[in-house]
C-alpha cells in the first residue's frame, strides 16, 4: 500500500523545469503537472479554446499529485481520532502527519501549534478570538485580515505613500500605546506587493507585540519561514496552494491559542464533559471541534510537499520571468497598473489594472467570452484599498502560478491589444455579460435546460 504521505521526489517535477532551472534560466512552461492541464472552454463565437487561467490568486487549480493522492486515500477514508478500525488509524496517522508536514513547510518552531481551519478567513477569525489585547492593522488588507479586527474595535493604520513611511507609521502606532499583535498581509491580493516580514516582526517585537501574517497570497509563491522571519502567526488557504479541498491552516505561538475559548464548541475539542461543565483540550484539538476535513488537510500537506520538492528558486524564477513579460505587455497596451508603494521591492505575480474608457467588468467578460481567458474583476474583497487607489468601480486582476506559461501572458496581451484597437466582436449587456451567451455550462454545473444562465453573486466583491 502506498503511504498517503509518501514523499514526492524531484522526479515528480517535469524535467524541463529542472533542466532550465539548473541552467539558471527561468522555465516558462508549467513547473508541475496540474489536474486541469489542457482544459478547454467554449467561446461565444463558437468553438473552444485552451483555458488560459490567469486567476490563481482567487483559487488555484489542483496539483495532479494532490488529486492522485486523495484518490489513493479514498478507499481507506474514515473518521479520525475516534475510531478503532484500521482505516481510522491510518487516516488519523495521515492527518497528524499532515499537521507536522505543514508546520515544517512554514518553518514552525518546535513549540508552535498548527490548527487546520477551513481557509485563511477562518484562521484569522480564530486568531482574532484568541488575541489578549489590541491589534494594529493596515487599511490595505483583504477583508479577511480587516473585518475581524474592525469588529473587535482594533487600531487601523492607514498605509502611507511609501512602504518606508508605512513602516514608520506602524512603528509610531505601536510605540504610542501597547498592542498585543500587529497583523499584515504577506502579499497584497491586489498588487502582489510584499511588505518585509522580518522587518515587521522586529518592529512588532521591539514594542512588545507579536506579528501575524496573512499568508493567503504569499505562501503560494514564496517559502515563508516563521523561525527565520520571526513572524509569530501565519494563516493560509489550501485552495490557493493547489489543494482546493476546503482546508487551510493557522500556525503559530501556542499560549494564546491554548487560553482562548474553543473556536467551535463540540466533540473532539474537550477532555471531559459533565452535566455541569467542560474541561477543554489544548490546541489544536481545542479549535478543531467536529469531524475534521481529513482529505483537505492531506491535500494541503501534499501540495506543500510538491512545492518543497521544486528546485530551490525555481518557482520564484518562473513567476518573476512571467511577471516581467506581463508588466511589459500591460504597459504596451496602455493599462494603468495599480501599486500601493513605489518602494516595495518584492512582488508576487498578481497584477491589477484599469484601461481608460473600459469598465473592468467588460474587459473581464470579453477576455473570457471571446478568448477563453479567466481573470478576476471587481474590488477583490479589499474595498478600502481599491478606494485608496482610486478604483472604486473596480479593476481587472491577472494572477499567475506554477502552471502558468509564456503563452498565457502572450494570449492575454494579444487579446487586450485587440480590444483596444478593434473593440469587442460580440455584444455585451449593461451588466457587461455577453448577450446572447450561447456557451453551455457543463452537465455537472446543472445549467437549467443546458443554457448559459448564470447564478449571480448577491454581493459585489
Ligand atoms: N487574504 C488574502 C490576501 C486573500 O487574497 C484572500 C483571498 O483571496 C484571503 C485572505 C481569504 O482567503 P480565503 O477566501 O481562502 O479565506
Amino acid at each position: 500500500m502506498t503511504s498517503p504521505l509518501a514523499l514526492l521526489s524531484p522526479a515528480d517535477v517535469p524535467s524541463q523545469a529542472l533542466a532550465s532551472s539548473a541552467a539558471g534560466q527561468a522555465p516558462l512552461a508549467p513547473l508541475a503537472p496540474l489536474a486541469n492541464a489542457d482544459q478547454v472552454v467554449p467561446l461565444v463565437q463558437g468553438g473552444f479554446s485552451r483555458w488560459v487561467n490567469l486567476d490563481y490568486a482567487a483559487s488555484a487549480p489542483a496539483l495532479r499529485a494532490v488529486a492522485d493522492q486523495l484518490g489513493s486515500v479514498l478507499p481507506l477514508y474514515a473518521s479520525v481520532h475516534r475510531g478503532a478500525s484500521y482505516a481510522s488509524e491510518a487516516c488519523t496517522a495521515a492527518y497528524e502527519a499532515a499537521r507536522y508536514e505543514v508546520a515544517a513547510f512554514v518553518g514552525a518552531r518546535d513549540d508552535d501549534v498548527t490548527i487546520f481551519t477551513r481557509n485563511t478567513t477562518d484562521a484569522l477569525n480564530l486568531l482574532a478570538s484568541a488575541v489578549p489585547g489590541d491589534v494594529v492593522y493596515l487599511d490595505i488588507e483583504h477583508h479577511a485580515n480587516l473585518l475581524p479586527w474592525q469588529a473587535r474595535g482594533d487600531r487601523l493604520v492607514p498605509a502611507r505613500a511609501t512602504l518606508a513611511e508605512t513602516l514608520a507609521a506602524v512603528e509610531a502606532e505601536l510605540a504610542s500605546r501597547p498592542a498585543a499583535l500587529l497583523t499584515v498581509t504577506g502579499a497584497s491580493n491586489v498588487t502582489g506587493e510584499c511588505p518585509p516580514l522580518a522587518q515587521l516582526a522586529a518592529i512588532a517585537h521591539r514594542h512588545g507585540a507579536r506579528l501575524a501574517v496573512d499568508g493567503a497570497q504569499l505562501v503560494p509563491h514564496r517559502r515563508v519561514d516563521l523561525r527565520a522571519t520571526g513572524a509569530d502567526y501565519l494563516a493560509f488557504s489550501g485552495h490557493k496552494v493547489y489543494a482546493p479541498f476546503g482546508a487551510g491552516a493557522l500556525i503559530g505561538r501556542r499560549d494564546w491559542l491554548d487560553a482562548a475559548p474553543a473556536y467551535l464548541a463540540g466533540g473532539g475539542a474537550v477532555r471531559e464533559v459533565t452535566a455541569d461543565g467542560t474541561r477543554w483540550a489544548d490546541a489544536p484539538a481545542r479549535h478543531e471541534a467536529g469531524t475534521p476535513n481529513v482529505l483537505g488537510a492531506l491535500a494541503v500537506a501534499t501540495a506543500c510537499r510538491v512545492i518543497a520538492a521544486l528546485p530551490a528558486g525555481a518557482l520564484a524564477a518562473h513567476e518573476s520571468a512571467l511577471l516581467g513579460r506581463l508588466d511589459a505587455g500591460l504597459a504596451a497596451v496602455g493599462a494603468r497598473v495599480l501599486r500601493i508603494w513605489p518602494d516595495a521591492a518584492d512582488r508576487v505575480p498578481a497584477v491589477s489594472f484599469t484601461i481608460d474608457g473600459l469598465p473592468a467588468a467588460r474587459v473581464a467578460a470579453y477576455l473570457s467570452a471571446e478568448h477563453g481567458i479567466g481573470v478576476r474583476d471587481g474590488r477583490f474583497c479589499a474595498h478600502p484599498l481599491l478606494g485608496r487607489l482610486g478604483c472604486g468601480d473596480g479593476a481587472v486582476r491577472v494572477s499567475l502560478g506554477l502552471g502558468s506559461q509564456a503563452d498565457d501572458v502572450g494570449r492575454l496581451i494579444g487579446a487586450l491589444a485587440q480590444l483596444r484597437d478593434e473593440g469587442p466582436r460580440w455584444t455585451y449587456g449593461a451588466d457587461h455579460r455577453p448577450t446572447p451567451d450561447p456557451r453551455p455550462l457543463p452537465a455537472w454545473a446543472n445549467a437549467p435546460s443546458g443554457t448559459a444562465e448564470r447564478v449571480t453573486s448577491p454581493c459585489e466583491q
